[in-house]
């Protein structure tokens, strides 16, 4: 039984050890804070269970803490291995040093892992070496969280004197006090000053300004300030990703728009969550798909189709296993939902090349025979339909609803992060819950995942700038970033 203390590096995934790599991929437990890149989540054994200790809202620091170390002991005490997966480097302002005093107190072994701290790769990532020969002697990294010394602040007077560079960490929100402390200690107001945003990510953002401006300047944690000479060097050289600077809206369900949003992420944009649809079982609470599932086993259809990942969710959930099939075959309207079946050992037989019911249509032979459809609630009938047409005798069951979310109050972070906004839709049922929903304004770029939710758009009236060619959430980041570059040139 070990918990490893791990450093996961300041946000770009490549920035791990390969010794904090390797603990991960034999985690039992990661425990993680939200800041954590996803990617590094991915290299726990799928099994692991992963446990998000980001702070909730209305938890006071001391609570979360105590439930951490909690959570290491008890999981390290129960023999497994535990990853405590924590930003950048675990004993720089990271309260290693408390988790690692709790499991000692209860007699539980720990390693740790250290990490890239953000309080150097931060500037290494904007083109500040925090020493320089001429420049810089010195380095010395302290917190703003606590600026006033006698509340066990630094001693920014004396921190003036010794001159060199400084770093500050956790000091956006005080950052006007911490500039006029140092100013007040010496420090000349003229002094150059780096603020890196999100340092190493594809959205890294950097301001240049000076010690006396430095209280003026807009910014959002987390962000790493450089005080000092250095921050006058000018070696910018990390280029972020294609879409940073872009606040796209993912308005699908949280648990779908996940690999949207994270595909927007690794490109730069700045994501925000709307979710307007829930997805849920159908009217019937899905007894009719149950029975269906029970006729796929006696072998009644020679074809189950299904257009989405959530059919294939619902749909294998009525299967004991693959052998359930037995000669039946699996259509998939695109490659996404293809990896739908294949995710539970599946292989679809039939996938056009265009992810649409149109092609999907055209890609069946004549029937006859049967097909079972397990399809959304108010489906478009074209698949059926068409293959109605062809000779099929088509059985739909509805599988899954999707409903529009109750008409709650948009946070006010995200409605002033709308204006300007690229609004991304995945689907005409979000077009319309966007639509219903009088407090959200009329998207600034209006980006669809497919020709039938553009239309769907257009319908409602908005003008469509984006559509994805490859009907998937890599296609739609691709489109965005192709309208990006083309923006560029004009
Ligand atoms: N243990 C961490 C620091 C934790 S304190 C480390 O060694 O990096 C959290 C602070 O770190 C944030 O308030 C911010 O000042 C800084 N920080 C973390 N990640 C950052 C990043 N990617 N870019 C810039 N600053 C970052």
């Amino acid at each position: 039984m070990t918990v490893y203390l791990v450093g996961a590096g300041p946000g770009d995934p490549g920035l791990i050890t390969r010794r904090g790599a390797e603990v991960l991929s034999r985690a039992d437990v990661v425990v993680y804070d939200r800041l954590v890149a996803p990617a590094l989540l991915e290299l726990a054994p799928p099994g692991a269970r992963r446990i998000d200790v980001g702070k909730a809202p209305g938890d006071d620091t001391a609570a979360r803490q105590a439930r951490i170390n909690a959570v290491l002991v008890e999981e390290g005490a129960a023999g497994r291995t535990v990853v405590r997966l924590k930003g950048g480097d675990p004993f720089v302002f990271g309260r290693g040093g408390e988790e690692a005093l709790a499991l000692r107190q209860a007699g539980v072994a720990f390693e740790v892992v250290p990490g890239v701290t953000s309080a150097f790769a931060a500037p290494a990532y904007a083109g500040v070496p925090v020493t320089h020969r001429g420049l810089a002697s010195s380095v010395t990294v302290v917190t703003g969280n606590v600026v006033d010394p006698a509340a066990g602040g630094v001693d920014w007077a004396s921190l003036a004197r010794v001159g060199g560079t400084i770093v500050v960490l956790m000091g956006i929100e005080r950052r006007a006090e911490v500039a006029a402390r140092l100013i007040e200690g010496g420090r000349a107001a003229d002094t150059p000053v780096v603020i890196v945003h999100r340092g190493s990510m594809p959205d890294q953002h950097v301001v240049r300004t000076t010690l006396g401006a430095l209280g003026s300047a807009p910014l959002d944690a987390p962000a790493t300030i450089v005080v000092g000479a250095v921050a006058g060097l000018d070696l910018e050289w990390f280029a972020p990703g294609p879409l940073a600077g872009r606040t796209v809206v993912v308005t699908r369900s949280a648990d779908q728009g996940a690999s949207l949003a994270g595909a927007l992420r690794a490109a730069g944009a700045d994501v925000v969550d709307l979710p307007l649809i829930d997805i849920g079982p159908p009217p019937d609470g899905g007894a009719g798909l149950a029975a269906a599932g029970e006729r796929v086993r006696a072998g009644a259809y020679d074809w189950v189709v299904c257009t989405s990942a959530n059919g294939v969710e619902r749909f294998v959930a009525t299967l004991r296993d693959g052998r359930d099939l037995g000669a039946t075959r699996l259509a998939a309207v695109g490659a996404v939902t293809a990896a739908a079946f294949a995710s539970h050992g599946l292989v679809a037989d039939l996938v056009p090349a265009d992810a649409n019911a149109e092609d999907l249509v055209a890609a069946f032979a004549p029937g006859p025979g049967r097909v079972l459809y397990p399809r959304a609630v108010r489906a478009r009938p074209t698949l059926a339909a068409g293959l109605r047409a062809k000779g099929w005798d088509v059985d739909e069951v509805e599988a899954y609803e999707t409903r529009a979310r109750a008409d709650d109050e948009v946070p006010p972070q995200v409605a002033a992060a709308l204006s300007g906004a690229t609004v991304t839709f995945t689907s005409p049922s979000a077009v319309e819950a966007y639509r219903r929903r009088a407090s959200l304004p009329v998207p600034a770029v209006v980006a669809c995942i497919g020709p039938v939710t553009a239309d769907a758009a257009r319908r409602a009236g908005l003008r469509v700038d984006v559509v994805a060619d490859d009907h998937s959430a890599a296609g739609l980041v691709a489109a965005l970033i192709a309208n990006e570059s083309g923006r560029r040139r004009t």
